[in-house]
């Protein structure tokens, strides 16, 4: 048996003994199979797998997504971030409804022209669900594969040629589902950015860093440096309901529903940024009628400390398709950020208490 059909074995019996049992392994549907591999980019495995049960149950087919409002996409994708993500599904399952009858596309081509469907997605539905021999690389396969060459640098697409390359001698031309997930499973259990289990991995015979004592410092470690963003939120209360607004269907939390606010700028008290951005987004004033808890949130790009206050409206703001009194219970049914998400749990522990 040749090197390569070699580290192809080793790796696929690992998996097969040691992969974990997740929902989504129970399948070879294309759909089922399409939507995790979005839900799992930018999301860990654990936090991944409540949301694609529940988003099974309510969506348990192509047909099923097609049909729902953009509205319902974001609610079930609430909690999930990067919201793109669920907009491209729902226009890609849209165009799979209309143009291929409901039949997930298996060609490359038409894969790479739906929206979302870059390498990665591409690669995983083909040889996860199909069979074929792509090769795909996510943040595992890269730093796995950058291990066993010993290469130098961060780990980032400037890799990949290299890892292509590398992929390319060793893929199977058969049971390519299980190499690839063997590989990200390996990246995910095994070969782990910290700590990387090297005592109990199959491919470490070949593993160049390994041989040189180097597993720690490849890939070169980057060094994060987080943004702080600090913003006042005016909950604004008539009687049951509060004044929501939808925001603008591009850039950030794009479409989601939020209460009425905005950054702190340099030299500003929270207070008076909550008076200012009020007065500049609806063109009132209020009355702060109590202050409710801060809510700190961790986004990927940046961390957000939220200055809340119970409001009441000195006159009243105009409502449109874009700006709504809604009660408490209506909220279920409208897309939040995380951080909105949270104010809403603390104040129905104020209001419903
Ligand atoms: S030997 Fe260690 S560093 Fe090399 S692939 Fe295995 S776990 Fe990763």
């Amino acid at each position: 048996m040749s090197q390569n059909n070699v580290f192809a074995k080793l790796l696929m019996s690992w998996y097969r003994a040691c992969a974990r049992d997740l929902p989504w392994r129970r399948t070879k549907d294309p759909y089922r199979i399409w939507i995790s591999e979005v839900m799992l980019q930018q999301t860990t495995v654990n936090a991944v797998i409540p949301f694609y049960q529940r988003w099974i149950r309510q969506f348990p087919n192509i047909q099923s997504v097609a049909q729902s409002s953009a509205q319902n996409i974001l609610k079930a994708w609430q909690g999930l971030g990067y919201y793109s993500r669920a907009r491209n599904i729902h226009a890609t399952a849209k165009i799979i409804v209309k143009k291929f009858r409901g039949d997930f596309p298996s060609n490359k081509d038409i894969l790479r022209s739906l929206p979302g469907f870059g390498p990665y997605t591409t690669g995983a539905v083909l040889s996860i669900a199909f069979d074929r021999r792509e090769p795909i690389i996510d943040a595992n396969v890269r730093r796995v594969i950058m291990r066993q060459l010993n290469s130098k640098g961060f780990a980032d697409s400037v890799q990949d040629k290299k890892i292509f390359e590398f992929l390319d001698n060793v893929m199977p031309w058969r049971n390519m589902c299980i190499f690839n997930q063997a590989l990200m499973e390996l990246g995910a259990l095994v070969c782990r950015s910290k700590n990387p289990r090297c005592l109990i991995c199959p491919i470490r015979a070949s593993c160049l860093a390994y041989k040189k004592g180097v597993v720690d410092i490849v890939p070169q470690p980057k060094v994060k440096a987080i943004k702080n963003v600090s913003a006042a939120i005016a909950v604004i209360r008539d009687k049951d309901k509060f004044f929501m607004q939808k925001r603008p269907a591009k850039g950030l939390f794009a479409d989601l529903w939020e209460f009425p606010g905005g950054k702190i700028d340099s030299g500003e008290t929270a207070r008076q940024a909550l008076v200012r951005e009020v007065q500049e987004e609806l063109s009132i004033s209020i009355k702060i009628e109590k202050k409710l808890p801060n809510v700190i949130q961790f986004y990927t790009q940046f961390k957000a400390t939220l200055f809340v206050w119970l409001c009441q409206p000195c006159a009243m703001p105009r409502t449109d398709k874009m700006h709504k009194w809604l009660k408490l219970s209506d909220l279920k049914h409208y897309p939040l950020s995380a951080g909105t998400a949270k104010i809403v749990e603390n104040l129905e522990k104020i209001v419903l208490k």
